[in-house]
């Protein structure tokens, strides 16, 4: 019998962490005006400078999730009305919405079915004179090809932005996912690897940029009084401040992250081992001087197999099972562009970019064929148990595509 209990990383440390912020009985500091506690409490400029130099980056700023994280980020950039943001399909709404919510269009480019993250040439054929900033995801744990991403982006003076809510603490190419480019994002919400219940971090190097995510974050009254940023542009704030029992929490997780990691990539490792006996199934590709935080165990299996593969493996009560993963640009809302009334931001479009309907031919073969996942990093199997989840998965595979 496998254990479907969900892994708890919450212990005893991030317990007596919550107890002393409530006995301190300041369990949020921040105040909107320029001043000491303008940036927030203890907790959360602690956890701000440990989460700083763990990756090894000038600034972090913490928020109440990465969803307003990447709201800030893309505030901070200058995101105006009309600007075209491409961004990848193969990821969670939240990295779309924060372009609209600046007026920003956002523009599909494919993925890659080898890390699955954006390709560099569907990128390159979608910049246009409106583009403003590339959203790459590092999506399932590995980072996308995030050096000719980068590339790109140098060559046409864009804004790289990284989504690394699913990849914290793994390099791509020795350097961490989520400082490759100007601004990067982790998640701290309950699905990832560390959480505090909800949170969010975003990291950069540039000064100017943390300044604006840190008056974004906090209502921007301070913009106003002599604050030392003189471009005003999308100082337009919001509450999306974290609290201090949160950061108290994130502090202890951070030091719990290299663990968790190892915990699911032994797994991963193993589960890996078993079914490349499978002449049927894709696994995961890893790049050399990479790692892969196994957020998702991504696979692959043959063209007409799946519905049956599903059907087979149903019988197994299996948990953690994922035919095929979100194709955000086929949301209605970007179908028929009508995020905010009248259809904006899209009446704004200047380009034929922005105007045709997104059409992402390698993501939506993959969800609508190929793509299975597992969401390994929410269990903390056995090697006993992983050997019965992948006899049960060659079993089922083997059988539906012998037959065939
Ligand atoms: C979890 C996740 C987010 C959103 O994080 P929240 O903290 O819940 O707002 C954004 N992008 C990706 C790729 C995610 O997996």
């Amino acid at each position: 019998m496998i254990n479907w209990t969900r892994y708890n990383p919450i212990g005893e440390e991030e317990k007596q962490a919550v107890q002393s912020v409530l006995d301190s009985g300041v369990l949020s500091k921040y105040i909107g005006s320029w001043g000491a506690d303008f940036l927030g409490g203890e907790q959360v400029q602690c956890f701000e400078k440990e989460f700083a130099q763990y990756f090894d980056v000038k600034h972090a700023v913490s928020f109440n999730s990465l969803t307003s994280g990447l709201i800030s980020a893309l505030g901070a950039i200058g995101i105006s009305p009309g600007d075209e943001v491409i961004v990848s399909p193969w990821t969670m709404s939240a990295t779309a919405t924060a372009i609209l919510v600046w007026g920003g269009i956002p523009i599909f480019a494919d993925i890659e079915d080898t890390y699955y993250g954006l390709s560099p040439q569907d990128v390159a054929a979608k910049i246009t004179h409106k583009t403003k900033a590339v959203m790459v995801t590092n999506v399932f744990g590995h980072g996308a090809k995030l050096d000719e991403l980068k590339t790109i982006c140098d060559a046409h003076n864009l804004h790289l932005i990284e989504d690394n809510a699913q990849a914290p603490g793994i390099a791509y190419q020795n350097t961490f996912c989520g400082t490759w480019g100007a601004i990067g994002g982790f998640s701290l919400n309950y699905h990832k690897h560390i959480h505090t219940g909800e949170g969010g971090v975003c990291v950069t190097n540039d000064d100017e940029l943390a300044l604006k995510m840190q008056l974004i974050r906090n209502h921007a009254e301070a913009s106003i009084v002599g604050s030392p940023i003189s471009d005003l542009t999308n100082m337009v704030g919001y509450n999306f401040r974290m609290g201090e029992m949160e950061a108290a929490i994130g502090r202890q997780q951070l030091i719990k992250l290299p663990r968790l990691l190892k915990k699911n990539i032994h797994q991963a490792n193993h589960f890996i081992d078993q079914v490349q006996r499978s002449g049927y199934i894709t696994l995961p590709a890893v790049e050399a001087s990479s790692g892969h935080a196994y957020y998702v165990l991504p696979m692959q299996v043959p063209e007409g197999s799946r519905p049956n593969i599903i059907e087979n493996l149903n019988h197994y009560h299996l948990q953690g099972i994922m035919p095929g993963y979100v194709n955000v640009h086929t949301l209605p809302m970007y179908k028929q562009r009508i995020a905010f009334g009248g259809g904006y931001p899209w009446n704004l479009s200047e380009t034929d970019m922005a105007t045709a309907e997104a059409h992402c031919p390698v993501a939506e073969h993959l969800h609508n064929h190929t793509f299975l996942g597992f969401l390994i990093s929410m269990y903390d199997l056995t090697t006993d148990e992983l050997d019965e989840l992948t006899n049960i998965l060659l079993k089922v595979v083997d059988d539906v595509c012998g037959a065939s």
